[in-house]
């Protein structure tokens, strides 16, 4: 028997799903609480920290550090107490009963006592031919995270919700100018937010507007937008050095449809904090946080999903 089929056939104490800042950060407290977790790694392995660059609000790292990094780190730290890793990404679980069965496709399953959902949330992006190539490069999804680094030079902000309307908000501490591009002309913002982001001096309005591409990868950063005017049809070039994404996140949680309790936005609920509706199922960082979604609060959630987790196993018997 391989290492990987011993590590599918035995009933694992602890799962956890994904390997953000939530799930590496559970992974290394269960690790260390000697529960030798098994971290499956998600499709987007390394979850949102893996795509931006430099983080600087991430305490004990007074010059910042870059998120890939970081992400490294912490998965290091949980491999030194004990964790394993496995490539794949949930397919389907069962959690009527103990122990809780995972599918992972390809005739993969695992089963484990407890479970920590750490799947995140994936920001959703606008799908243009050049965006992926310029992302951590002027393309983002997260102000607070990116923001800092566009000083008094124009950017963007596209979307017509809070989100959009809360990074076009703050970005106006830092950039010159910030033109939101939204492609109806009503807006789903609450009006306090939309009032707001209207009255700023440094906020423009482009309405009924659609982005077609994001320029220049030749020059490996942001340098404009192709735009188009989706009533008259024309198309021009906008230049900005940044294109901020606030068209909402989609919570990696579909496959718990039935089981466990979620919002209307397919987030999953919790309750006491980690716990889910579900005795030994525990939800921490951005699939169950709309709120904060910052690493820090997400490897804090992540921290008490593996000592909920502990304690569970104390209770009910490893
Ligand atoms: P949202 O309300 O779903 O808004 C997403 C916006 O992005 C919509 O204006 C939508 O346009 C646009 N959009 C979506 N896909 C697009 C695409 N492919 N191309 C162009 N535009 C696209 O998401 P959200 O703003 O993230 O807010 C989610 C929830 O969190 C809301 O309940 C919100 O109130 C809450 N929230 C609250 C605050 C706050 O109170 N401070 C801050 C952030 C979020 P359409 O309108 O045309 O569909």
């Amino acid at each position: 028997m391989n290492l990987m089929d011993a590590m599918e056939n035995s009933v694992r104490n602890t799962v956890i799903l994904g390997t953000g800042c939530s799930g590496l950060t559970a992974a290394i407290y269960a690790a260390r609480a000697n529960l030798k977790p098994l971290v499956i790694e998600g499709h987007e392995p390394g979850g949102q920290l893996s795509l931006t660059t430099l983080v600087e609000n991430f305490p004990g790292f007074p010059e910042g550090i870059q998120g890939p990094e970081l992400i490294e780190n912490m998965r290091r730290q949980a491999t030194r107490f004990g964790t394993d890793f496995m490539a794949g990404h949930l397919v389907s679980a069962d959690l009527a009963e103990r122990p809780f069965k995972l599918d992972l496709g390809s005739g993969k399953t695992v089963t484990t006592r407890t479970l920590i959902i750490a799947s995140g949330a994936s920001a959703r992006w606008l799908g243009l031919p050049n965006e992926h190539a310029l992302i951590g490069r002027g393309v983002s999804s997260c102000a607070t995270c990116d923001g800092a680094f566009f000083k008094n030079v124009p950017i963007t902000v596209i979307g017509g919700g809070d989100s959009a309307m809360e990074e076009a908000l703050f970005l106006t501490r830092f950039a010159s100018k910030v033109t939101l591009i939204h492609r109806r002309d009503h807006f789903r913002a609450s009006k306090i937010m939309l009032d707001r982001a209207r009255k700023h001096e440094k906020i423009e309005f482009l309405v009924d507007t659609v982005v077609d591409d994001v320029l220049d990868v030749s020059k490996k950063e942001v340098t404009g937008l192709k735009l188009r005017n989706v009533k008259t049809g024309k198309t021009w070039e906008l230049p900005t050095s940044a294109m901020f994404l606030g068209i909402g996140h989609e919570p990696n949680a579909k496959m718990f449809k039935g089981q466990l309790d979620m919002d209307e936005d397919g987030y999953l609920k919790t309750h006491d904090f980690v716990m889910t509706r579900v005795p030994g199922v525990f939800a921490c960082g951005d699939v169950q946080d709309r709120r904060y979604r910052q690493a820090i609060t997400a490897a804090g959630s992540g921290c008490a999903a593996a000592m909920e987790a502990e304690k569970f196993l104390e209770e009910h018997g490893r």
